[in-house]
């Protein structure tokens, strides 16, 4: 008797003590996570001396710095970028291998975020055709949701859908991206049967139309612009219908859809976050609750006109002004010191080869579609089938798989024979058969990045690997990224806010460390192929 009624009383003192406790779990209101498509680390500090000092500054000044965060997986593109933020793992574990891939049991060309079954909610058919299926794991953001029986919101915003879709994961309340035709967010109908009515009105509004109306001009005087190449030069590629690539860009003559490639495709991805938090009542709940921002217009931008540019330094400029309007924006709506937020970017940019060997910088433009009709032709005459490579794109030699079996070829030595071919090649650095990688003499940093991004079902059969500053040359002008190389894989990572231990970290960082560091913060479950490790100098 003694003993029930001391349980009775311990169960009805302990009760509310217990309530209370996980009432009380401290964790902010929202999370903020940004992703800068295409940002160098070194653009926090190239154009540091104009940038305001409430915008990257105020990151850089009160938040915690890691100065060396990597990307730990090849090749470095947006989707695998996007997904490995937020999964806290590498393609090889959840499935996203590129942008696109040839599925090796269909032989068929995928798109990553592409589902056939799914339709567009607002926007048009072919951009609404879209939904994370091919994103075999959880994200962080779908680990909060569950955590909390999913009370916390998870809403996620981008130009590109890769942008929206892969952060939000396969429970997000809303991810919402610009169709690709009209300039207006959309969505799918694996997220909602219909668009809220905020974003209907947001829609409605034509803000796409009224941005490119204004034409774009630099910030600020273009003399002023020093950090740059001069505005007319060879290494800029050009607007549809432009004659030069100098300022102004007259984006009133353009499609709308082209505001992308403008750093209005930025500004308006930042009019309707500052919506969505609103309209969502994104922070004001008991449960936290996560807005993805992915801002993709510093990629487009930067594969035009290259990172030596007026047209990235303005971009970069503009962009400041985005997160100090942000900043201002949390801290009035949610409060500051009440939500988290971190930036980072999906990958960095290689430079513009010609400018690279205008200032005696080896590098050069290979042209890969020259070599699989000159591989091909090779094979042909030894193996009697005109079309034995399928591609070659995503670095990688993609075999033709379905020619092979129909033709009982003998798969490993045509593998051979392409080896033997291109590898001594003077623009070809390494050429790796992928089934016998731990065979290959590369370096053991760049082994475990090519076996950290290869997805037996979607990857291709030879690694080829360029060497460093040499670009698969589909444009003689502008750039782009997804090699190894620390210019497209060291990336920018700084957190800010709630929980944050202001400092610079200076230890070497993967890009698969900030999902794992999230769950820590938010005492959660980490995404559940997640790989990464917490990143322990950034937490109180
Ligand atoms: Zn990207
Ligand atoms: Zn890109």
């Amino acid at each position: 008797m003694k003993y029930i009624v001391c349980c009775l009383l311990s169960v009805i003192f302990f009760m509310p003590v217990f309530a209370q406790k996980k009432k009380g779990i401290a964790r902010p209101k929202l999370v903020v996570g940004v992703v800068l498509d295409q940002m160098r680390p070194d653009y926090f500090y190239r154009y540091n001396e104009r940038y305001s000092e409430n915008g990257f500054k105020k990151l850089l000044n009160e938040g915690n710095v890691c100065e060396n965060t990597f990307i730990n997986y090849l090749p470095s593109y947006t989707a695998p970028g996007h997904t490995c933020i937020y999964t806290g793992t590498v393609p090889s574990l959840h499935g996203i291998s590129s942008n696109d891939w040839i599925d090796k049991v269909s032989g068929k060309y995928v798109y990553c975020t592409q589902d056939a079954n799914a339709k567009n909610i607002g926007g048009t058919v072919k951009s609404g055709k879209m939904s994370p299926k091919n994103l075999w794991s959880t994200t962080i953001t779908d680990e909060l949701r569950m955590a909390s029986n999913f009370k916390s919101k998870v809403i996620a915003i981008s130009v590109k859908d890769r942008g929206a879709i892969l952060p939000g994961g396969h429970t997000a309340n809303g991810s919402y991206w610009m169709d690709d035709s009209n300039g207006v967010f959309m969505t799918s109908d694996f997220y909602m049967k219909q668009l809220p009515d905020w974003v209907k009105q947001f829609n409605d509004k034509k803000i796409a139309s009224s941005y490119m109306q204004k034409n774009w001009n630099t910030l600020y005087p273009i003399n002023t612009y020093i950090e740059s190449t001069e505005d007319d030069n060879k290494y800029e590629g050009k607007f549809a219908g432009e004659t030069n690539t100098t300022f102004p860009h007259k984006t009133a003559d353009l499609p709308l859809n082209d505001i992308k490639k403008t750093p209005y495709g930025n500004d308006i991805v930042f009019d309707f976050a500052k919506e969505a938090i609103l309209n969502e009542k994104l922070g004001q709940g008991e449960h936290t609750d996560f807005l993805s921002v992915s801002f993709s217009s510093t990629d487009y931008v930067g594969h035009l006109f290259g990172p030596n540019s007026i047209e990235l330094e303005d971009t970069y400029l503009r962009i400041d002004k985005n997160i100090e309007g942000l900043i201002d924006f949390l801290n009035t709506e949610i409060g500051e010191g009440n939500y988290t937020l971190f930036l980072t970017a999906d990958h960095g940019v290689a430079h513009n080869p010609q400018f690279s060997l205008d200032h005696r910088v080896p590098a050069g433009f290979y042209y890969t579609s020259n070599l699989k009709t000159e591989l091909n032709n090779q094979l042909n005459q030894q193996f009697n089938h005109p079309a034995i490579i399928k591609d070659i794109s995503e670095n990688f030699i993609w075999l033709n798989d379905s020619v092979i079996l129909a033709n009982k070829l003998n798969k490993n030595a045509i593998v051979q024979v392409i080896i033997d071919a291109v590898k001594f090649k003077n623009e070809i650095h390494y050429a790796v058969d992928m089934q016998h990688v731990q065979e290959s003499n590369l370096p053991a940093k760049i082994k475990e990045m090519a076996i950290n991004g290869y997805v037996e079902k979607r990857s291709g059969d030879i690694l080829l690997l360029l060497l460093p500053a040499w670009l698969d040359a589909y444009s003689k002008t502008g750039t782009t990224h997804g090699t190894w190389n620390p210019y497209d894989t060291h990336i920018p990572l700084v957190w800010y806010g709630w929980g944050i231990q202001k400092g610079i970290t200076h230890k070497e960082v993967y890009m698969t460390d900030i999902a794992a560091t999230l769950a820590t913060l938010l005492h959660i479950q980490m995404p559940n192929a997640c790989i990464g490790k917490t990143i322990e100098e950034v937490l109180k």
